[in-house]
């Protein structure tokens, strides 16, 4: 049989960031794959931090940890979360690691005594990055490049886009460039000016785009479009307009709608995929339930990045999932553990359903959670604490339960007289951290008769790890004896992985990361579980009332 080519879609931004290119790269490899193609999706990062491991999360939303242990850009999570696929190192690169990997060519001599430089040294390394799903069996790569067009820091990804043009020939690689129309409210104007330049910063470096995606608060029109793809050079039915939705699960259909699908099929000389309709049942069921949810239910979200919401991106698509599931809208409510004080948290948590104790690093606002977490605790209320979680929840519980004074994370207090948190000895550490970070996907084995076990409905699970320190198992005997068990544990060094609270009705806290793996077509058990049960004690309460 005949290798089928690659092709590819390349995903570049105008006027300003943020325009949720992430979503639409996503939600177009939706439809694609709707219509039997096989897709993936890669992203470009312009910046020079080698991996956004190291980014605080203000400034660049949550670090997404995949399967094989890289720690990634947010979008991944989209086009996880969208597609269904995994996602893994060679899914996202940065400038940073472009450059790592030529320096080191250069210094071990590969360049064999010649000038390094930006062309074609580094462009050559970012068509190979682009080109490194090419004998995976791939239809589509979509190729997602951050920033805006006529950043300096954009210039050498636009260049490698321009030479895979001409290499591959341009019905193998399109490009699609997602602008902004502003509305101008004193002018009551749509505005396409900066669409205009925009296209004209991409042209210069050689690059036309085949398809314009629109970003607009109003519906542009018939006149207007014209009048872009005129001024762009662009076909008018490849002027795709995207209005701003209520959910981003909508994208894909406000797309289809627009036929972005079959502009992108045809370029790509893909007509035989236009023959049957996409297959999206699924997902519009999915959006069904979304839209018509029987009741609500209020989850309280306890962490410090709250006022920033892409900080905990994965954590709250999964809460919408996990409610979905259910039939339930999720009400979050974002409380900073940093404000969250022995004296006020019976006031914050009064109303909420379910709390949620988000995963963390360093010690602002730990007293916080550990206050949320009494609260829950104390009154019942369902919670589930994940990674940083689970490990405040120990500390609640060795504090105010085992009576130990000053326990802590040796993280935060290495001189604690109960280091019930603690990093695992020397050589343990080494084998198993590889030196830093345990990263990525581990095996678990679940015990009998547990919530964690229940809701997931098997003995052997698969989760994604971000961390350091551990539960100290020196303390375990005195933690199981008084009600807070180890109710799972890594499967090769015995290592513990969760931790409930016996006579709690939902008490769940996990070392690892459940919210990275939950996606619209399988919401994560963990959450559709601690959705049910926060539902339940909802209506148990409004049973009191
Ligand atoms: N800081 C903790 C550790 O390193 C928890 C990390 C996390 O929540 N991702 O173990």
């Amino acid at each position: 049989m005949e290798k089928k080519e690659t092709k590819y879609i390349v995903i570049a931004g105008g006027v300003t960031s943020s325009l949720g290119k992430g979503i639409v790269a996503a939600s177009l490899g939706k439809l694609l794959q709707a219509r039997g193609l096989k897709v993936t999706v890669i992203k470009l990062d312009p910046y020079i931090n080698v991996d956004p491991g190291t980014l605080n999360p203000y400034e660049h939303g949550e670090v997404y940890v995949t399967d094989d242990g890289a720690e990634t850009d947010l979008d991944l999570g989209y086009y996880e979360r969208f597609l269904n696929i995994n996602t893994g190192k060679d899914n996202n690169a940065t400038t940073g690691k472009v450059y790592q990997n030529v320096i080191m060519k250069e210094r071990r001599g590969d360049y064999l005594g010649k000038t390094v430089q930006v062309i074609p040294h580094i462009t050559d390394e970012i068509k190979r990055r682009i080109r490194i799903f090419e004998n995976q069996d791939y239809d589509i790569v979509l190729v997602e490049i951050g920033g805006t067009v006529g950043d300096i820091e954009s210039l050498p990804f636009i260049e490698a886009v321009r030479q895979m043009i001409l290499e591959k020939g341009r019905g193998n690689v399109i490009t699609i460039l997602l602008t902004l129309i502003p509305y101008l409210h004193a002018a009551g104007e749509l505005k396409t000016k900066p669409t205009q330049h925009s296209v004209k910063f991409l042209m210069q470096s050689g690059v036309q785009p085949d398809v314009l995606i629109c970003r607009t608060e109003h519906p542009l029109g018939d006149e207007l479009k014209h009048k872009i793809a005129r001024s762009t050079n662009v076909d008018f039915e490849s002027v795709i307009e995207s209005i701003d939705v209520e959910s981003i699960y909508q994208v894909p259909l406000k797309l289809l709608e627009q036929n972005l699908d079959k502009v992108v099929l045809r370029y790509l000389g893909l007509d035989e995929y236009l023959e049957k309709e996409p297959d999206l049942t699924a997902w519009k069921s999915f959006l069904d339930r979304y839209f018509h949810p029987k009741d609500t239910v209020d989850i309280a979200l306890v962490g410090k990045y709250v006022e920033l919401h892409d900080a905990y991106k994965s954590i709250r698509e999964a809460l919408v999932h996990g409610g979905t599931a259910n039939g339930l809208k999720v009400n979050v409510k974002w409380v900073n553990s940093e404000k969250l004080t022995a004296d006020n948290t019976a006031e914050v948590l009064q109303d909420t359903d379910g709390v949620l104790i988000a995963p963390g690093f360093g010690s602002r606002g730990i007293e916080g959670k550990i206050a949320a977490i009494k609260y829950a605790r104390e009154n019942k209320v369902p919670l589930l604490g994940i990674c940083f979680g689970m490990q405040m929840a120990v500390i609640e519980f060795a504090r105010n339960v085992l009576g130990m004074k000053d326990a802590n994370s040796t993280e935060i207090d290495p001189e604690t007289p109960f280091p019930v948190i603690d990093l695992l000895p020397e050589q343990l550490e080494k084998e198993m951290l590889g030196g830093t970070m345990r990263l990525g996907k581990f095996e678990i084995d679940l015990k009998e008769n547990s919530r964690i076990r229940e809701a997931y409905g098997k003995d052997r699970i698969a989760e994604r790890h971000r961390h350091r320190y551990f539960f100290n198992e020196s303390f375990g005997e005195r933690f199981q004896k008084a009600g807070m068990k180890i109710t799972a544990t890594d499967a090769d060094s015995g290592l513990t992985e969760a931790m409930e609270i016996e006579g709690h009705p939902w008490f769940v806290t996990v070392q690892f990361h459940p919210e990275y793996k939950s996606t619209v077509d399988e919401p994560h058990p963990l959450f559709k579980a601690f959705i049910a049960h926060s539902y339940k004690h909802k209506t148990e309460q409004n049973g009191k009332k």
